[in-house]
């Protein structure tokens, strides 16, 4: 083995989760590599990164590279537009009232990557191999990678954070527990006539969400969860008729729409690996867990996953110790167990309870944002919960 090819880890996958992952291990002074994957094609999304995300990108020093090109959000609104009998109470969350200046940011996903890509470059002691994996070894005491390129490289502990189709989690012999959804995302950009004053809104609809998150300017992306039939008939809509729908769906809350480029089509699915652990080998990000984008909570769990990770790895590392021993999987394992399983649970929860026709689901949902509305105490509990923090 070239002693060169050795690593104590490497990260296979270079989307947001594995960037970060990268970076907070070579700024804990971690001999890390990154195998970057396949060239990524433009992605006009957007990600809402909430505060404990913000936290975890700062504890990695790279917050600062990022802040200027996201939108605060400081408020956000939610608004029953159902037509059915039971119709809840509208329901504004403010960060003032857990103390915070903002929920988190919102970013577009391009800039997010470059900026993050950028960072990684500028690490010092950070190995970038420009390839693909293309399938892993394991044995006791290390991990062979092979690469498309025709390089090999070898790890103590591979971060599998190669997406949704992860080859570290096939190879590794790792299965997925899939639930499909009868929707897709809907996803698109607009110019607006009225300021968002720094508000994101979500309607409640009987197919989902439709959600505007602030942008920088007066600027939002919109979220719109649909049938499949009716993602397609937006997707064929030319720009005017486009903007004039998402106005009308949107109650002209933020004056006249313009569409910017780029829309987008996601199917709904929700997707956990059986295990996020093997020899050598933890999983992140969507390689290990996939949820519908309601709430914003993908990304944010994949940061957390990242922090989680960089420490326990990074902690073993400066021990003198080995970062992909199995008792760091098992810790990293169980510390990620709860906040997986826990959000995966609320957000189907949510998604169920906006498509069922059943009238005592749709009065516990209005009773609930009944509750958050009246109750301050729950209310808190329920914003602290939803950035990232644990329950007491
Ligand atoms: C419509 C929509 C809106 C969303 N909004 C939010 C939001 O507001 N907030 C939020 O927190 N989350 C949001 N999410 C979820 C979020 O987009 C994902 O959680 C996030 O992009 C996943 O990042 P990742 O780094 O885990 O995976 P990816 O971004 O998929 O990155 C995986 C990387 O691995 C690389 N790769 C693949 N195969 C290989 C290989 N063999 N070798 C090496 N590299 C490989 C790929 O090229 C890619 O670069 C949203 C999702 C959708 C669909």
């Amino acid at each position: 083995m070239e002693r060169g090819d050795m690593h104590d880890v490497v990260v296979v996958g270079a989307g947001p989760a594995g960037l970060a992952t990268a970076i907070g291990l070579a700024a804990r002074g971690v001999p890390t590599a990154l195998v970057t994957g396949p060239e990524r094609g433009p992605d006009h999304r957007t990600t809402a990164l909430l505060e404990g995300s913000v936290r975890i990108l700062e504890d990695f020093g790279v917050w600062a590279d990022i802040a200027g090109k996201a939108a605060p959000l400081r408020d956000m609104r939610i608004a029953d537009a159902t037509r059915r009998l039971v119709r809840a109470p509208e329901v504004t969350f403010r960060s003032a009232e857990i103390g915070l200046e903002t929920f988190g940011y919102n970013i577009e996903n391009d800039a997010l990557r470059g900026a993050l890509l950028h960072a990684a470059l500028a690490c010092p002691g950070l190995h970038i191999a420009r390839t693909a994996l293309a399938g892993l070894e394991a044995q006791a005491d290390a991990i062979t990678l092979r690469l498309s390129d025709g390089g090999t490289l070898h790890a103590r502990l591979v971060a599998g954070a190669d997406g949704r189709n992860s080859t570290v989690r096939t190879a590794a012999g790792i299965r997925m527990r899939t639930r499909a959804y009868p929707q897709v995302a809907f996803t698109a950009t607009v110019r607006h006539s009225r300021p968002h004053e720094d508000t994101s809104t979500e309607f409640h609809t009987e197919t989902g969400p439709f959600t505007l998150v602030p942008l920088p300017g007066q600027r939002s992306s919109i979220v719109c969860v649909v049938s499949e039939r009716e993602a397609v008939r937006l997707l064929g809509l030319d720009d005017r008729a486009l903007a004039a729908e998402l106005e009308a769906r949107a109650a002209s809350v933020l004056g006249r729409f313009e569409m910017e480029p780029g829309r987008g089509a996601f199917p709904l699915a929700a997707e956990t690996a059986q295990e996020i652990v093997a020899p050598r080998i933890a999983l992140i990000g969507e390689a290990a867990h996939i949820m519908p984008p309601i709430g914003a909570q993908g990304l944010n769990l994949g940061l957390r996953d990242a922090a989680g990770l960089v420490d326990l790895a990074a902690t073993a590392f400066t021990a003198g110790g080995d970062p992909g021993a199995p008792e760091v999987l098992s810790r990293y394992a169980a510390a990620r167990r709860r906040d997986i399983s826990g959000r995966m649970t609320a957000v189907d929860l949510l998604n169920r309870s906006l498509l069922s026709d059943l009238v005592p689901i749709q009065s516990a949902r209005g009773f609930g944002l009944y509750l958050l509305d009246r109750v301050g105490p729950l209310r808190r509990t329920l914003m602290r919960l939803g950035i990232g923090e644990r329950a007491a």
